[in-house]
């Protein structure tokens, strides 16, 4: 799939730039060459300067989200689901494989890339923006980083073209908790056996391919814990009808049951007993993307209110000529622009191989809690209209709540900062 001429073709009126958008490896390169220039001239970049190829690419997402998926925005958050031409979009454009290499069909980008589109697709819609997330900063990267090169040709080119996937480590019972996982896999000659069920889990209305966690081998507690690529249509795997939800609704979200369900060994992905580290060290990745998804969300709801302010009129003037309208929407600019930095920064730490653990946290969390005020006070000040279904800031209002539940609640995210605190501070 040539993903780069398509993107081009379809929405791009910059075509000398967007030409460039999907050569992730030059981009890569590009970066590490401005990054080179301002070491050797003793200069920093801001965090905001992004490669001509990222710019390209957030200002080409953008517009398909504006143009072509806004549209649509309202009918799929009333309806509980995606419509199948907006996912077909999604895969066209290359949105559901950023990172993947182009070898695979992937439009081999960067990680910034990643961000920048959750980022851009989440100011119209975080249903969809936590879709395109989902599968870019879990699924893809964990295949490309742990599959094998079986594993790689088999699925890469599935999850770039045309496939949905999932993220399977939630269960009833354990939540924060994660890995007092209870479902099983048992090996029985050169397969194994999987038996017990999955709770939450995004997109899995839509999704062909689950990577499952499993514990094979509970003697030896966490450390059984093996990552299982589970294909939809495997007997004795049933996807339960999706939850009803105060927010993201058009985002699936649904219980998976595992009734003796068979897998070959070579489903296992990446090493036997190593799949509690794997979900530790990509959802340190993929909180990263929760993050651009809420930083999305924030703009996007920011973005729809303030022309209001300045078209409605109270007391004969704009209601953002009041001063304490400016301060409470200068504070909130402000709080959406840190969070953007910080989630920018853990994205370019995560591309120069550094540690996130704390960073990721960070931005995560703060993130989380900047949209979440953003998207009350966009409601205050749009007064009683804020509260009325024929404007999008409620919506924004009811997405914005996941942002401090999923991939780690905010306590989780608080006691992940403190304890490499303690870490830091100890040694
Ligand atoms: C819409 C949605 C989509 C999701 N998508 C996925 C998915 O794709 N894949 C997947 O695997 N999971 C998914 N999840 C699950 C999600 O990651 C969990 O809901 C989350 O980790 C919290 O677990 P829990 O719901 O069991 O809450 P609990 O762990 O029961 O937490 C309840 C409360 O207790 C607090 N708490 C728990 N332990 C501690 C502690 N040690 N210290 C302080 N406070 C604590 C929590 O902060 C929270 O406030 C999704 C959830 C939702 C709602």
């Amino acid at each position: 799939m040539n993903t780069l001429f398509k993107v081009t073709n379809k929405i791009s009126a910059n075509g000398q730039a967007v030409r460039h958008i999907f050569s992730g490896v030059k981009k890569l390169q590009q970066t590490q060459e401005q990054v080179d220039a301002a070491e050797a001239t003793n200069t920093r970049l801001p965090l905001t300067t992004l490669s001509e190829d990222e710019q390209a690419m957030k200002e080409t997402v953008a517009r398909l989200a504006q143009e072509q998926i806004a549209p649509h925005v309202r009918e799929m958050d009333n309806d509980g689901k995606f419509k199948s031409s907006i996912i077909d979009l999604l895969f066209q454009n290359g949105l559901m494989g950023v990172q993947i290499d182009t070898e695979y069909g992937g439009a081999g980008c960067n990680f910034m890339t990643t961000i920048l589109t959750v980022e851009e697709i989440s100011k119209v819609d975080p249903s969809l923006g936590i879709l395109v997330d989902l599968q870019n900063t879990l699924i893809n990267n964990v295949v490309i980083q742990l599959g094998n090169e079986e594993q790689k040709k088999k699925y890469l080119p599935r999850l770039a073209a045309d496939t949905v996937s999932s993220f399977a480590l939630t269960e009833p019972s354990s939540g924060s908790d994660a890995f007092s996982l209870k479902t099983t896999a048992k090996k029985d000659g050169s397969d194994y056996i999987i038996n017990g069920s999955k709770m939450w889990i995004s997109n899995s209305d839509l999704a062909g391919i689950f990577l499952v966690m499993a514990n094979a081998n509970p003697s030896a507690g966490y450390k059984g814990i093996t990552c299982f690529i589970v294909e939809r249509d495997t007997p004795g795997f049933t996807i339960n009808r999706p939850e009803k939800k105060l927010g993201i609704a058009a985002s699936g979200t649904c219980m998976l049951t595992f009734d003796n369900v068979r897998v070959p060994e070579s489903n296992i992905l990446g090493e036997f007993g190593k799949g509690y580290k794997y979900a530790i060290e990509f959802l340190n990745e993929g909180r990263i993307g929760i993050g651009a998804q809420m930083i999305g969300l924030a703009q996007g709801c920011f973005d729809a209110t303030i022309p209001y302010t300045m078209e409605r009129a109270q007391f004969g003037k704009p209601i953002f000529s009041f001063q304490s309208m400016q301060h409470q929407i200068a504070e909130v600019a402000t709080e959406i622009e840190a969070a953007r930095l910080m989630v920018y920064n853990a994205a370019r730490l995560l591309e120069r191989g550094e540690p996130v653990l704390k960073e990721g946290a960070m931005a995560k969390w703060y993130a989380a809690d900047v949209a979440q005020r953003a998207c009350v006070k966009c409601i205050d000040w749009m007064g009683g209209v804020g509260f009325s279904k024929d404007f999008i800031q409620e919506k924004f209002y009811r997405d914005v709540k996941i942002g401090s539940i999923y991939e780690g609640t905010y306590n989780i995210q608080l006691s992940t900062i403190a304890k490499q605190i303690e870490r830091e501070y100890k040694n």
